[in-house]
Parts: structure tokens; sequence; C-alpha cells
């Protein structure tokens, strides 16, 4: 027993359905004999030529009026065209881009076409159906995103020489100055030595003032000096166990800790990606800070972390002096410090120089406080899993 609505149909009917079918379509649809022009064309095929069925019917799809070009903007011969190869080559010819003069629009639509011959038993041609997608705005899309690609690559390449060229201007003006300050520290040294007898209180209070600046300078110079290194070039991230990194961390600092009968307190860390030697240094500096920024509580640093969104999230909590709100930001900029020179040593290098190994790592670090209770430094780095470490 047949079932199904075609077999009900008459052949008049089941036309008629293949006519609806073809021209619901949103691919250009034409049909063509070997040694005839177009006989049919859908009604895609019309919208996307910008020509009416007639106008396609009185030509073949090979015709010169078509006015087709390469995607190079080379002229396209009749004999490449995909429904003259598929008729001499008696096979299925696809995905060829050619783009397609439009008059009524005066503009150039560009196609990807595809041409099946339909052979007879003989195996001679008994027509061409070819059929076409209007690939335009893939195309213009396409050479947008690479002109912007393109943009992107020159921008980089622009801020790279400028990145160079102010890294070359840092390390040469900090080595230039080291001269000089030498010179005036030195010379004020012997003034004071020589004239020890001959100068007033006065006197010897301003070159303690001036030795002290001396110095001073040179600490900036240095820390100046050493925050240009960090420059991320050549840089190499490993998957590093974090617990290793810390128990290296932990032996750097254990002098300082036991001077300060503080303890450390060390959560388990997971595998991440980093550069060891300057996660370390990270480490370092803001344990370093937070047994300077002690209160008059038994210090404790306590070291953990967390996954949030993707990303690894370290936290060194202290119970310190804290930060007044309002300067969370302020200390990671160069040489900003919230807390007097004579009370606490440094220069205000550390938390940028912090900073600097963060962004290297593609993360963020910021701090919350409460004064007088403590701060949380909190360091972010992708938490990329160990399966795609080969990806990068
Ligand atoms: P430095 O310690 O040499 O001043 P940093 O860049 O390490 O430089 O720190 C900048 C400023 O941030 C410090 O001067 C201090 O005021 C503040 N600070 C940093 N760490 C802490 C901390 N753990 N507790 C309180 N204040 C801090």
């Amino acid at each position: 027993m047949q079932t199904g609505i075609q077999n009900s149909f008459s052949f008049s009917q089941s036309k008629e359905r293949t006519n609806t079918l073809v021209n619901s379509l949103s691919v250009g649809v034409l049909l063509q004999g070997p040694e005839t022009g177009i006989f049919f064309c859908n009604k895609a095929a019309s919208a996307i030529l910008g020509l009416a069925e007639a106008e396609i019917c009185r030509r073949s799809a090979y015709s010169p009026d078509w006015e087709i070009c390469h995607e190079d903007g080379s002229p396209f011969a009749p004999e490449e065209n995909p429904s003259a190869v598929a008729i001499r080559t008696k096979k299925a010819v696809s995905n060829v881009v050619m783009g397609v003069w439009r008059p009524a629009t005066d503009d150039r639509v560009w196609l990807q076409v595809h041409a099946e011959p339909l052979l007879d038993p003989e195996g001679r041609v008994i027509e061409v159906i070819s059929s076409f997608m209007d690939i335009s705005e893939h195309r213009a899309a396409r050479e947008k995103l690479a002109w912007l690609y393109q943009n992107l690559e020159m921008r980089a390449f622009e801020i790279a020489a400028t990145n160079a060229d102010l890294e070359k201007f840092v390390y040469a003006a900090t080595h230039d100055l080291q001269e000089p300050l030498r010179l005036i520290s030195s010379f004020v040294q012997l003034l004071k030595k020589k004239y020890e007898h001959q100068l007033d209180d006065q006197a010897h209070e301003y070159i303690n003032y001036a030795v002290e600046g001396a110095k001073r300078m040179k600490r900036l110079i240095l820390d100046l000096l050493e925050y240009s290194k960090f420059t991320g070039r050549g840089m190499i991230l490993v998957p590093t166990d974090m617990n290793k990194i810390m128990e290296e961390v932990q032996r750097t600092v254990a002098k300082q800790l036991k001077e300060a009968n503080a303890s450390l307190i060390l959560h388990p860390l997971p595998e991440a990606l980093v550069h060891p030697a300057l996660i370390a240094q990270l480490f370092e500096n803001l344990i370093d800070n937070a047994l300077k920024y002690r209160s008059d509580k038994i210090p404790s640093v306590e070291i953990s972390c967390k996954e949030e969104e993707g990303k690894w999230q370290f936290s060194v909590k202290d119970n310190g002096i804290g930060i007044e709100t309002g300067y969370s930001e302020k200390i990671f900029d160069l040489f900003q410090r919230l807390h007097n020179n004579g009370i606490y040593e440094g220069t205000g290098a550390g938390l940028a120089i912090c900073k600097k190994i963060v962004q290297l790592h593609r993360g963020d670090i910021w701090v919350t406080s409460e004064p007088g209770q403590g701060s949380t430094f909190i360091f972010t780095i992708p938490a990329i899993q160990a399966m795609s470490y080969e990806k990068i």
C-alpha cells in the first residue's frame, strides 16, 4: 500500500509544488541546457542579481553580458564559469566565488556558486543546475575584519616601538642621572669632612639634608631602574605549583618573619600558568609590606586562593595599620606613598612593580582595607587548566 501526500498529487500539482519549493529558497537557482540559455530562474536569483526573470532567461550562465570577476578583480573568462565547467567535465563544481555586476543598482554582488550537471543514462549532460548565495555582506565583514586586524597590528607595532623607546629612555636617564648624583653626594660629604670645624650647627643640618636628599634620590633612581626592567619581553609562563613558589618565598622572608615575630599562614594553592621568579617577587613584596606596615598587634600574614569567573584570585591578608579609604588605587602608582618617610623606609615603587607583574600575567590587583584592622591585597591570574597549556 502506498501512502504519503505526494502520491495523491497529480503531475501538475507536483510541478507546482516543486516551483513553490524552489521559489521559497533564499539561494538563487538557475537551470540551463547544454546548448540552450537559462530556461528557469527562481525568485531569489532575480532578487540577488537585480534582474527580472525574462532578462535572466535571455542569457546563458556564461554569457559575457554578466561582467563577472574573480575575488582579485580580474575578469572571469566565460569558459571558467561553473556552469560551463560542469557541462564540459560532467562533474559538480563547488564554492566558486564570483563578483557579478548589477546594472540596476550599479554595484557588484558577490556570489558563492555551485553547479551540478544532470546526466542522462548515456552520460550526456541534460541540464545544469546552478545555485548561488549572496555573500556580499559576509565578504564585506571579512574585509573589514582584515582591515581592522591590519590596523590593530600596526597599532601594536607602534605601541611596541614607543614602549621600547620609553624603556630605553628610562634606562638611559636613570643611568646618566647616577653619575652627577654620585658627584653631588661625594662633594657634599667632602665639604662636611673638610670644613667640619668651621661650620656652625645650621650648616651641618643643611649638609645632612643634602646628603639625605642625595641618598633618597639614589634609591628612587635605582627603583625606577628596577621598575623599567619589567617589560615582559621574552617572558615565558610555565605551569607552576604555587605551593612550591610559596615554600621558596617562605625561605626568603624567614628572617624578616622571625625578626617581626610574625606568623605566615599558608592555605593550599593551585597550579597556575606563571613566571615563577616574578610571582615569587610579587609575594615577597606584599609580605614585605605586610610586615613593614604592621600595627601593634603580633603580625600575621595569611595567603590563600580561590577560583572566581575563570580566574585564580590570590589574597595576601595582614592585620597591620590598614589603608585610608580613597587611597586604594593611588598606592599602586609609581612613587606614591601614604605613610611617613621618617617611620617607614621605602620609595613607593614596590606596589607599582607588583601591579606590573600582575599585568604581565593578564591579571588585576587591588586592595581592600579597614584602617587599623589590616589590609588584603588581592590579585588575579587567568585560571588556565593544565589541558590547555600547550595551546598558548
Ligand atoms: P613603599 O613601601 O616603598 O612605600 P609600596 O609601593 O610598596 O612602597 O607601597 C605604597 C604605599 O602603600 C606605602 O607607602 C604604604 O603607604 C601603602 N601600603 C602598602 N602596603 C601596605 C600594607 N600592607 N598596609 C598598609 N599600607 C600599605
